[in-house]
């Protein structure tokens, strides 16, 4: 099992929060996936995950993403989750670490922009240590370029959509497009379906 897990399954009570376990997993496709969770837990916020060498690199972004590449949303960076997380919608219950409902709200395959740049070519890994991460979103919601950003000085990341043919500052998914691509189902009806 990757490490990187360790911290993921230190924080949980698996068998309870009927979370997945974390399992050695492989990327299904050619492309690598992204998820971005809705999670209804103390604060509501939006969990953006990239699949980088076997897990979801994890960042938790309060007001979730913008198609506007005017808008900053700050990204506060998470543990690692394994990669079947990414299908993982139902109620955590109160008591557990992440204590609320999860909804799947977006979820597609992504490619490194840095990678594909001349002069540039970082890996996503590297491009997590620099704090400089482009990558391109094809989603079901959110298509086209994004940039995570580390801010200087702080811990906190930034969430940025890049200024390309996919920018819209019209547009406003979180508002318009509330629920889960995976099931149709909002965050009451997940609650009333699987809660306690
Ligand atoms: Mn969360």
């Amino acid at each position: 099992m990757p490490d990187d897990l360790a911290a993921y399954r230190h924080k949980r009570d698996l068998a309870a929060s009927g979370e997945p376990d974390g399992a050695p997993a492989s990327s299904s496709g050619e492309h690598p996936i992204f998820v971005i969770q809705k999670h209804d837990a103390r604060t509501l916020h939006y969990d953006v995950r990239l699949e980088v060498d076997g897990v979801l690199k994890s960042w938790a972004v309060p007001k979730g993403p913008s198609t506007d590449p005017r808008v900053r949303r700050l990204a506060q960076p998470t543990e690692d989750h394994p990669l079947d997380y990414a299908r993982f919608e139902g109620v955590i219950p109160e008591g557990h670490y992440g204590a609320g409902t999860v909804l799947v709200w977006d979820l597609g395959t992504y490619r490194n922009l840095r990678a594909e740049k001349p002069g540039d070519g970082a890996s996503m890994r590297q491009s997590l240590e620099e704090g400089k991460v482009e990558v391109w979103l094809e989603g079901r919601k959110l298509r086209g370029g994004y940039a995570l950003i580390r801010m200087k000085d702080r811990n906190g990341w930034l969430l940025i959509k890049m200024d390309d043919d996919e920018a819209d500052a019209r547009r406003d998914p979180v508002r318009t497009e509330p629920d889960s691509v995976l099931t149709g189902r909002s965050l009451d009806e997940i609650r009333a379906q699987e809660g306690d």
